[in-house]
């Protein structure tokens, strides 16, 4: 690529600069280049050269922060200084509390690591044993596990990890409240002391930090939750998130824009290829949207920046490295496709709109993983971020007639109407006035913006209720403690013992009382307890006993024989869009 140029504000620094200054080999380089990646992250920035150095890093960041990348480059980099083609041993291991992180982290790691031939595989309970024994035996570089299964193999003699020179523990945090302290030691113990270690968590909860004090050796403390800010005056700006699915993003963009009818906006993604595939899809649906980001030449800039200005186009959709330093005014609207990576680049971002004491609009659509982060931008901006609903079909065509019907006022008060009147004349002697009027008020209506209508609606995701409370406290068992109702202890004791013969606990007939994370504030009904034990572990529903669904947590009886096998299934599962906290209630313990 290249970017360059005399003198102007816009000129944007070369993407593979970022990276490579950072110390990565160009083929780590090239692959986040070929993702779009313009520039590295706060933690990117903070954690990969400590990794590379072979130092131990202690972080705090929540998820969409770039973090994944974060440990992941340097881990390839380092594992495969050493590699050899013929005899693959597992190098690197990242554990991460979920089946569903499991995944995406193994395809990150597979995405970076591609070129550089590092051969990644997820491990994780609910899947075939047969599959994974067949890859861990062709040779594997890099494992991503849940605890309860990397123990599984560890207990099987099937995963090694005597040879590990690097080990991630991604949300940390998030394995402690699922219960997998005892894992992790277990785990931890099978790997050399010399390995190096870097360790994420959200919080720094003390459990957190007694394990990175155990297990880490004068760790690199990174941190970008505190980022404060830009001070000055509080812009007149109105803050909403939406929370959808990623595959439902462009739909709730599209139908968020139609409610709003913004007169300028900026739309940023994180990297360019979003930026490319957005105006492309955009465009398909009928909006004026022109691309902006840091591949494209000085002179296409220019022509894209002349169009916005111009008003030819109406949406301009951009990584922040080519927005940085734009001359631009004004915009009504900013939207984050994407959450921003941090604080201060959620800040740069809507800066864009509410200048001048003008009013604006920032619009940021979150996936409901990425809540943490939405939290931390509150928790540093001090303003309110308010989550809604994404319009239904319902409030679409209600806007639509409604801006039918303004158009149609212009028109009654500007007259010169005479040419039209005919038509409604000859047409009156059959036919109704009124009727005769719908009916051009309805051609106008659905020729109103020649965009397709929709007819299904988009799921709106939930998120933990806030209550004003930092991110962690919100959630998790101590959280449910804190709000516990007294409740007479019962004698259904479950017998805690040793987590490793893990399986058939629990005699027959024996009722177990299991936490399960999620209370009313997520919207959780009887039903979809019920739901999930039934339908996902395949318990009778008979079987069930009561449930008592408190405000951030639930407890459920459950057959003593089932109890390991269903929390490990919820543990695998979701409940109303969120993952789920299961374990044995330690209070009936
Ligand atoms: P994570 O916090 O690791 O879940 O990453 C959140 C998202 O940011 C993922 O979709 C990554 O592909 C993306 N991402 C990570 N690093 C960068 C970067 N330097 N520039 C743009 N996007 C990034």
């Amino acid at each position: 690529m290249t970017e360059s140029t005399s003198g102007d504000s816009t000129t944007q620094p070369d993407s593979a600069l970022g990276f490579t200054a950072l110390g990565l080999v160009p083929e780590l380089v090239a692959a986040v280049a070929a993702l779009g990646y313009e520039e590295p992250t706060d933690i990117q920035r903070e954690a990969i050269p400590p990794l590379l150095e072979g130092r131990d890093v202690l972080g705090q960041a929540a998820t969409g922060t770039g973090k994944t990348a974060a440990f992941a480059l340097p881990l390839l980099q380092r594992i495969g200084e050493s590699r050899n083609d013929d005899e693959r041993i597992v190098r690197g291991m990242i554990l991460v509390p979920t089946r569903e992180l499991a995944m995406q982290v193994a395809e990150a790691v597979h995405r970076y690591g591609r070129e550089y031939g590092i051969r990644v595989l997820p491990i994780y309970g609910g899947q075939a044993m047969q599959q994974q024994l067949r890859s861990l035996k062709r040779g594997i570089d890099v494992v991503v596990a849940t605890p309860g299964r990397a123990l599984d193999h560890i207990r099987r003699h099937t995963l090694r990890l005597a040879d590990v020179k690097m080990l991630v523990l991604d949300e940390a945090d998030e394995m402690l409240d699922m219960g997998f302290a005892e894992d992790l030691e277990a785990i931890l113990a099978e790997m050399p002391a010399s390995r190096q270690t870097a360790l994420f968590s959200a919080t720094m909860a003390p459990a957190i930090r007694a394990i990175a004090s155990r297990h880490l050796t004068e760790p690199v403390r990174v941190t970008i939750e505190r980022e404060q800010a830009a001070p000055g005056e509080a812009p007149r700006v109105r803050e909403v998130a939406y929370v959808v699915q990623r595959r439902h993003k462009v739909a709730a963009l599209a139908r968020v824009l139609d409610m709003e009818a913004p007169t300028s906006t900026i739309v940023f993604c994180r990297t360019r290829t979003e930026v490319d595939e957005l105006t492309e899809t955009l465009g398909g649906r009928g909006y004026r949207a022109e691309a902006l980001h840091g591949g494209l030449s000085q002179e296409q800039r220019d022509r894209v920046m002349r169009r916005f200005r111009d008003g030819a186009s109406e949406l301009l959709v951009a990584t922040d490295v080519a927005a940085r330093g734009l001359d631009i005014e004004h915009v009504s609207h900013v939207v984050n496709f994407d959450v921003p990576s941090s604080p201060d680049a959620y800040v740069h971002r809507v800066g864009r709109t509410g200048r001048a004491g003008r009013e604006g609009v920032a619009i940021t659509l979150a996936e409901a993983r990425e809540h943490r982060l939405l939290r931390n931008i509150e928790h540093a901006t001090k303003r309110k971020i308010s989550i809604e609903s994404v319009p239904t079909v319902f409030d679409l065509r209600a806007r639509r007639i409604e801006l039918t019907r303004a158009s149609l006022e212009e028109l009654l008060t500007g007259g010169e109407l005479d040419a039209y009147r005919g038509v409604v004349e000859s047409l009156a002697d059959e036919y109704d006035v009124l009727d005769v009027a719908a009916a051009a008020v309805k051609m106008a209506d659905q020729a109103a913006d020649g965009r397709p209508s929709e007819d299904e609606e988009i799921p709106n995701e939930t998120v933990p209720r806030r209550d004003g409370r930092p991110p962690r406290e919100s959630r998790g068992g101590r959280d449910a403690r804190e709000t516990r109702e007294p409740r007479a202890r019962r004698g259904d004791r479950g017998d805690r013992g040793d987590r490793g013969d893990r399986g058939d606990r629990g005699e027959r007939g024996e009722i177990v009382r299991l936490f399960v994370g999620l209370g009313r504030k997520a919207g959780v009904r009887p039903g979809d307890l019920v739901g999930a034990i039934a339908n996902e572990a395949g318990v009778d529903s008979r079987d069930i006993g009561a449930i008592d669904i408190a405000d951030r947590f639930s407890i459920v009886e459950v057959p003593g024989e089932a109890a390991e096998h269903i929390i490990r299934v919820l543990r695998g599962t979701t409940i109303r869009g969120k993952r789920v906290l299961a374990r044995r209630d330690r209070d009936a313990e």
